[in-house]
C-alpha cells in the first residue's frame, strides 16, 4: 500500500552514518518509547538521548536554580556588606589609644655589648 503526503523524517545511523527515511509519526513513536530500531544495514539503535522537551525542562530548571543561586548570593553578600560597614562605624567610635612615642636610635648591631666587650674596647 502506497501512502501519500507522509512526512519523512531523514535518519542518520551513528554507525554507519547511511541517511535513511522513515515516517515522521514513527520517528516520533520511536523518540517518545526510546524503542530500539535498525538501519538498513542492521545497525540497532535507539533514542536513548533526550527529547526536545526534556532538555527544555532540564535548561528552565537549571536557569531557575542558577537564578536562585545568584538571589543568594546577593542577600548574602548584602549581609556582609551591611557587618561590614557596622564593624566600620564601631571602630570609627572607639577612641585610637595613643602611641608612646619610642625612640629608636640607629645602630649597626642588634646585639646588646656586654660589660667585658665595653671594657676590651677601652683598652684598645
Ligand atoms: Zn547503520
Amino acid at each position: 500500500m502506497v501512502q501519500d503526503n507522509v512526512d519523512l523524517y531523514c535518519e542518520e545511523c551513528p554507525s554507519c552514518h547511511l541517511l535513511f527515511w522513515i515516517s515522521l509519526e514513527h520517528h516520533n513513536r520511536l523518540v517518545k518509547s526510546k524503542e530500539s530500531f535498525s538501519c538498513p544495514n542492521g545497525h540497532s539503535q535507539s533514542y536513548s538521548g533526550k527529547t526536545a522537551e526534556q532538555k527544555l525542562k532540564d535548561c528552565i530548571e537549571e536557569k531557575e536554580r542558577l537564578r536562585q543561586y545568584w538571589d543568594d548570593s546577593c542577600a548574602k553578600s548584602n549581609e556582609y556588606y551591611d557587618n561590614w560597614k557596622k564593624v566600620e562605624k564601631e571602630l570609627k567610635k572607639i577612641k585610637k589609644p595613643k602611641k608612646k612615642k619610642r625612640k629608636i636610635k640607629a645602630s649597626g648591631s642588634f646585639k646588646k655589648k656586654s660589660k667585658t666587650d665595653l671594657k676590651e674596647v677601652k683598652k684598645e
